[in-house]
């Protein structure tokens, strides 16, 4: 039998091919965004690939200034700010993304329980194919 493992390397390529996907613990139905290899409550190994629908709402934000320097290089400083949130899927489970399409330097515009749907960022380095994933209003 084939063994499934659930790397980063293969949640990156579904990323890349615009697939958002999470594990389920086949013992006791806990959903995991970005899937885990061990389930945090039962501490099974035998997990399943689920494909996420890709919508969801805003848990949680922040409006950064002073981003890392691979945000920095992609031209955002203390005058061009990016929003990063927690989103709350509609599978229940939650993930980190980047919020597109709302204004960072207006904090207040951005309303904590708004619909978001799934975007994908396509970046390439060194060669090697890389797809961030971000949010944007629904
Ligand atoms: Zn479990």
């Amino acid at each position: 039998m084939e063994e499934k493992i659930f790397s980063d390397i293969e949640y990156n390529e579904y990323l890349n091919e615009e697939t958002l996907m999470g594990s389920k613990c086949k013992k006791c139905n806990t959903l995991f965004t970005p899937p885990r290899p061990i389930c945090i409550d039962c501490y099974g190994t035998d997990m399943e690939w689920i494909k996420m629908k890709g919508t969801g709402k805003l848990a949680a934000f922040t409006c950064i200034y002073v981003g890392p320097h691979f945000m920095i290089e992609e031209g955002f400083d203390r005058k061009h700010p990016y929003c990063i949130g927690v989103i709350e899927l509609d599978e229940g489970t939650k993930v980190d993304a980047r919020i597109e399409g709302v204004d960072p330097t207006k904090p207040e515009t951005i309303k904590v329980g708004m619909p978001l749907v799934v975007k994908y960022l396509h970046r390439e380095k060194e060669g090697e194919k890389l797809t961030y994933l971000a949010f944007e209003p629904a």
